[in-house]
């Protein structure tokens, strides 16, 4: 059985705060997962070379409308080592999409398998459309990237659309989560009796999927960076239907990466 942790992957401070996201500052959400032998991480956030150079490799567009919190000690590099790990050891990332705040600390585990959905993997080496383009940074891709062989469709995973991952049987499963962006999927990691799904952007409030209002500019933030609208609501509305044997959680909601902190368990002291 996986131990899981849940960290702050990448810091976001955007223009408009409290009023247009609802928060003042976003997470972005990373699962580090203890599998057997392997160190498992689920998205990398922001990197040690992204804090050095974050106009070359972010852009300052980014910067200024996401607001970025630049510090090498909020880099998942670093803050490995507050669970006793070290980036030398991490030995898969399991991407959910090529945005910059998701992939940026790949560069300081170039060790690990990169896996991710093979659309978005053509979108990262060879993208076409005009939003691929826009969203992938060459410079983050720029070190040797050790890409995992491709994963293999199998039987649909609570009604959506799954793939299996090189070793990892049914322990991590990939799930099409489309809409957001080329490719983009979430990760279900068997946790206790049920399942953990890591979605992602499939959504960027806890209320999208467990009920409530989602702030309006949030929505309006959501509708501009999406790739395909009609893709993205099925995909919400499919989230929300999930039995309660699965616990989502998405990348950029801070309340509910503090939820799933408090409830889960982590056998480090500390932690
Ligand atoms: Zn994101």
């Amino acid at each position: 059985m996986p131990t899981i942790h849940h960290l702050d992957g990448a810091t976001l401070r955007p223009a408009g705060g409290l009023e247009l996201v609802g928060a003042d500052e976003l997470v972005s959400h990373v699962l580090v997962i203890e599998l057997g032998s392997r160190l498992v991480l689920v998205d990398a956030g922001i990197g040690l070379a992204d804090v050095a150079s974050p106009i070359e490799r972010l852009g300052a567009e980014f910067c200024e409308l996401s607001g970025p919190v630049l510090d090498a000690d909020r880099t998942v590099a670093r803050q490995l080592g507050s669970l006793g790990l070290v980036a030398d050891q991490v030995t898969d990332v399991l991407v959910t999409h090529p945005d910059l705040d998701h992939v940026g600390g790949l560069a300081d585990v170039p060790q690990a398998r990169v896996h991710a959905h093979p659309d978005a993997v053509t979108a990262v080496r060879h993208p076409t459309e005009p939003r691929d383009i826009d969203r992938v940074h060459a410079a983050q891709w720029a070190h040797e990237v050790e890409w995992a062989p491709a994963p293999t469709p199998r039987a649909p995973w609570h009604g959506l659309d799954a793939w299996s991952l090189d070793d990892f049987g049914d322990d991590i499963v990939m799930v099409g989560l489309p809409g957001h962006a080329t490719g983009h999927v979430g990760y279900a990691v068997r946790n206790g009796g049920g399942w953990l799904l890591h979605a992602g952007d499939a959504y960027f409030h806890r209320a999208a999927v467990a009920g409530g209002e989602v702030p309006p500019g949030l929505e309006i933030f959501e509708g501009i960076v999406e790739q395909d609208r009609a893709a993205r609501l099925d995909t919400v509305a499919r989230l929300r239907a999930l039995p309660p044997e699965v616990t989502v959680v998405c990348s950029h909601d801070p309340i509910e990466l503090a939820g799933v902190r408090e409830r889960g368990a982590s056998p480090r002291p500390g932690v």
